[in-house]
């Protein structure tokens, strides 16, 4: 297959496509136990391009004993941190060489924009890796002249390591495949974990793809196992297992609840980065241009699967209709089409399930007597597609206001001053992000500090760098991954005293 929507492949994707897609598990790839396969979907046209095993228990168990090795006894486990910092930087550069063919499975397989992934899924993943490779030198502990009260006359020294936390399950959603193995395998492979990774099964290609330049970049065996298959039994499986000291998650809050708590039954250090319901909050003095076009990317980037969007935006009243008239004009005029033809602005959502959810909640905000400024219907075709939509005259109670759509649906609400928009933007279980439209610093700084949530943008939004913790407050997660912090959930401390 080397021809989507009227699009010619790269030689590598179609290469990959044509070879048989197995899972890695040490240094094998393997079929699932059961034998059992499960259909990779085009979501611009709803129809089965490929197939990849359908993992479970039995494949889970042979992956972390894999990871367990290479761990404890292999020569993974002897790597001096230089050599762990030089192993990832190839990895970077053999992504970075295969950028467009990592596009390309993006684009065909989740039904983004290709374009959008190259520079952006692709680019950032590739950076990530480099950022990461650094901190693998530069994982320290402290020293400590102690206090201790009996044996005065003993003298006491203390010191702190940092050490690897061991077999790490990572389990990943479907909105940005690639990025999201990036950022669970960067930090584990600087601080020397091993991992067992399970891809969503909506976007299972790319981790495939990414397992293959692992091998090929020198990683011994079973650093990284890729298994392939379902939430409720393979996932489920890996977060429950006995054998890793630690899950990464990201996905829903509903499912990080689970994992959570099957983590915590056996007490596996747990991060969850999570849901969201983003505010963007437009004061009186913005540019209503500026505000409707960062309103609009907040939004529509990645056909709002993403897990900051901006899906409400409160207005002050004195600027609401012009906004809300420049957005609605964005939206119209976004290009709709699959996500692997270089000029789409707008891909199909990921899955038919996906479209049909966001389709519901598109209908109940309707139903409850909200208003189209656009949108507000599915595309043509096949595909899972929805029109980028602008809802306006909601009520704050009401679903589209409070649950998280996941789809290019945005709420526009007028709003009168300060106290009442923070009020607004609050009322939320989730706090993963903001973002703030204005020139006016005095005010914007005295916003900051009361929004809840782990990232707060000035004038623009999805903003995301290497060198920033990123995570949320309240139900969107617990932990930061990037930055500096996220080496503290990769590594255990371990505090040394010693009688001298
Ligand atoms: P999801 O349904 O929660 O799935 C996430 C992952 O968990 C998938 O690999 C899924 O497998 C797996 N899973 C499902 N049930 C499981 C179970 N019982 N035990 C263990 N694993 C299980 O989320 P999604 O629909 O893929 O992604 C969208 C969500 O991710 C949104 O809520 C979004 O906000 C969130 N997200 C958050 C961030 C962040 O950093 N905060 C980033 C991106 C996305 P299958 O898909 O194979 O069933
Ligand atoms: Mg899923």
């Amino acid at each position: 297959m080397n021809n989507f929507h009227g699009i010619e492949l790269a030689a590598g994707t179609a290469a990959f496509l044509a070879r048989p897609r197995r899972m890695l598990i040490g240094a094998e790839w393997q079929d699932a136990a059961s034998g059992e396969t499960l259909p990779v979907i085009d979501p611009a046209s709803g129809e089965t391009f490929c197939r990849v095993p359908a993992g479970d228990a039995p494949d889970i168990d042979r992956a972390v004993a894999a990871a367990r090795h290479a761990f404890e006894a292999g020569e993974w486990s002897r790597m001096r941190p230089v050599d762990r910092e030089r192993l990832l930087l190839r990895l970077a550069d053999l992504l970075e060489a295969h950028a467009q063919e990592f596009a390309e499975l993006e684009a065909i397989d989740n039904g983004k924009p290709v374009t959008m992934a190259r520079h952006v899924d692709v680019a950032l993943s590739v950076d990530f890796l480099r950022y990461m490779a650094g901190w693998a030198t530069k994982i320290e502990g402290s020293t400590m002249d102690l206090s201790v009260p009996l044996v005065r006359e003993r003298e006491f020294f203390g010191f702190t390591r940092r050490e690897p936390v061991g077999v790490v399950g990572a389990i990943i959603p479907w909105n940005f495949p690639l990025l999201m193995a990036a950022w669970k395998l960067g930090p584990a492979l600087a601080a020397g974990c091993t991992m067992v990774l399970k891809p969503a099964e909506e976007t299972p290609l790319s981790a495939l793809r990414l397992a293959e330049l692992v091998l090929e970049a020198g990683y011994p065996a079973g650093v990284l196992n890729v298994v392939t298959g379902l939430g409720h039994t393979a996932g489920a499986a890996l977060a429950s297992h006995k054998g890793i000291e630690k899950v990464a998650f990201t996905g829903s809050t509903e499912v990080g609840k689970l994992v959570g708590k099957a983590a915590l039954d056996n007490m596996t250090r747990v991060s969850l980065e999570l849901g969201g319901k983003s505010p963007v909050i437009v004061l009186d003095d913005a540019d209503p241009a500026q505000a409707a076009a960062g309103a609009a990317q907040a939004i529509f980037f990645n056909q709002g699967q993403v897990c900051t969007a901006g899906s409400r935006l409160f207005v002050h009243r004195s600027r609401f209709d012009a906004v809300v008239e420049q957005l609605a004009g964005i939206a119209d005029a976004m290009k709709i089409g699959p996500g692997i033809d270089p000029s789409t602005q707008i891909g199909p959502l990921v899955s038919n399930i996906q479209r049909q959810r966001v389709m519901g909640y598109i209908e109940s905000g309707l139903g409850e007597g909200a208003r189209a400024a656009a949108g507000g219907s599915a595309g043509a075709g096949a595909g899972y597609f929805v029109k980028p939509t602008v809802l306006v005259d909601a009520r704050d109670d009401m679903r589209v206001v409070r649950e998280e759509i996941f789809g290019p649906v945005v709420v526009a609400m007028p709003y009168e001053d300060l106290d009442e928009v923070a009020r607004r933007a609050n009322d939320t279980p989730y706090g993963l992000a903001a973002s703030i439209w204005s020139n006016d610093l005095s005010r914007v700084h005295r916003l900051i500090p009361k929004i809840k949530a782990g990232t707060v943008w000035v004038n623009c939004h999805n903003i995301l760098d290497n060198a920033m913790p990123f995570g949320g407050y309240k139900q969107s997660g617990i932990g930061r991954e990037m930055g500096r912090a996220v080496l503290d959930m990769y590594t255990e401390s371990k505090s040394v005293v010693m009688m001298l």
